[in-house]
């Protein structure tokens, strides 16, 4: 479907050739004792965002995969359930929550019984109930290890958000659990079925613009105040360095899918505003510059602190241009692609069928033992360059991959 699938080994060489990075994030100030939100499971309170439906989903077709949705915050609400609902291979079948009442309003709307809602405490009975095969893991990114780990040891496969854990190393980890458990391990990078990226990685592979000679993405918003005790997007602990895994993890991911190729070399910078507790323990903003082996380089600019804020995707080519802005939401995508002159808009599909798309793909390699698109070995070689990218910035050279 993407036409840009490495090989186990692939992922894996690149990982162990920036493995020397990892010291960066095992190095992260600790969340314990600093006031900050705890890199463990808790329960919080009703997302800002996250409308529950006014009925329940009509009942699941035969076949349907069972999912747990772990960790009822805005995403779960406000898109992982009403995916599932709408997919056409899977749907709900439990929710996993250390807030009762939250949890209790959710299974209510979305047809579940009460023994259908799990906390972090009473997860492991969960292996017992045979209508949950998979978990779609929805937690901060810090918790993602132990409770991938915990849904594999329950016998369950795992769809995982992004970022897929806070180093290699955890990534590493979770492969090794996917393998022991024999268990399907996916990494919920939802452009891969979303129709805009679909058709520009097709452009882009006909050649639509030519030779690439460079690729240009911005991720970025002005986050508003908040500190390590309110949100744990500024927790380094739960968060790693921030607006990077967040949101610039799909500039990168862009850059790799529209160019068809893995960087060579990177060289980074980053910025973190003193006095100011949205960065206390995060970086503000990350600026990348990757080279290519055909030559062809690419900038990646991510930040939480302006206003008001892009999510663009540009390829500049001997031939043309491709303009993608925005290019990796939920919705309200525009593209078009500028040769000898003239500009046209294109308008490939819905951007709003990714989310159960997504689910659906898991439930197909469950089912009918179909190729993963963007498996664990995805996630884990996203981040062996994200670690590549900090460890740059923090030598102040360009590494070499
Ligand atoms: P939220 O803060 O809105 O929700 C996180 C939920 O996780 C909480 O509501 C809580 O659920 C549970 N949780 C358990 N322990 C903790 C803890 N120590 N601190 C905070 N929450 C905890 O986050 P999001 O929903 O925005 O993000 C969750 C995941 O989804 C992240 O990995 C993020 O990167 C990813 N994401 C992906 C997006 C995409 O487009 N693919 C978009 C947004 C997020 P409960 O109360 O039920 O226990």
């Amino acid at each position: 479907m993407t036409g840009f699938i490495h090989s186990r080994r692939q992922f894996i060489a690149l990982s162990s050739a920036t493995l020397a990075a990892a010291p960066w994030i095992a190095g992260c100030a600790s969340a314990e004792g600093s006031g900050a939100i705890p890199a463990k499971a808790i329960g919080m309170p009703w997302p800002n965002w996250g409308e529950l439906p006014d009925s329940p989903p009509p009942a699941p077709k035969e076949g349907s995969v069972g999912f747990a949705v772990m960790g009822l915050g805005g995403y779960g609400i406000g898109k992982v359930l009403p995916a599932l609902a709408a997919a056409d291979r899977c749907h709900v079948a439990a929710v996993v929550s250390g807030n009762p009442d939250k949890a209790k309003k959710v299974a209510a709307a979305y047809g579940l019984s009460e023994d259908a809602i799990y906390s972090y405490e009473d997860f492991d009975r969960i292996a017992d109930d045979d209508r949950v095969e998979a978990v779609y893991n929805v937690l901060p990114t810090g918790l993602h290890l132990e409770w991938t780990e915990k849904s594999f040891a329950a016998g369950k496969h795992v769809l995982c958000e992004k970022p897929m854990a806070m180093s290699v190393a955890e990534c590493e980890q979770m492969i090794a659990a996917s393998e022991a458990a024999n268990r399907k391990l996916m990494l919920a990078y939802r452009c891969h079925f979303e129709p805009f990226n679909l058709r520009a990685m097709e452009l882009m592979r006909e050649g639509a613009v030519g030779k690439i000679k460079h690729i240009e993405t911005a991720q970025n918003y002005r986050m508003g105040p908040t500190s390590v005790s309110e949100n744990w997007r500024v927790v380094r602990a739960l968060a790693g360095g921030g607006p990077l895994e967040d949101y610039g993890i799909y500039g990168l991911q862009s850059a790799l899918y529209l160019s068809g190729e893995m960087p060579v070399a990177v060289k980074a910078v980053t910025e973190q505003p003193a006095n100011d507790p949205r960065f206390e323990q995060i970086f503000s903003t990350v600026t990348t510059d990757l080279r290519f082996p055909s030559g062809a380089t690419a900038r990646l600019f991510t930040s939480y602190d302006t206003a008001p804020g892009n999510n663009m995707a540009r390829v500049d080519g001997e031939a043309g241009t491709l303009l993608m802005q925005p290019a990796t939401g939920y919705g309200g995508h525009k593209m078009s692609l500028t040769r000898d002159g003239v500009t046209e808009d294109l308008n490939p599909g819905d951007p709003n069928v990714q989310f159960a798309l997504q689910c659906d793909h898991l439930a197909d390699a469950i089912r009918d033992g179909t190729e993963i698109i963007t498996p664990g070995e995805m996630g884990l070689r996203d981040m062996a360059l994200i670690e590549a990218i900090y460890r740059s910035a923090a030598e102040g050279r360009e590494i070499t991959l």
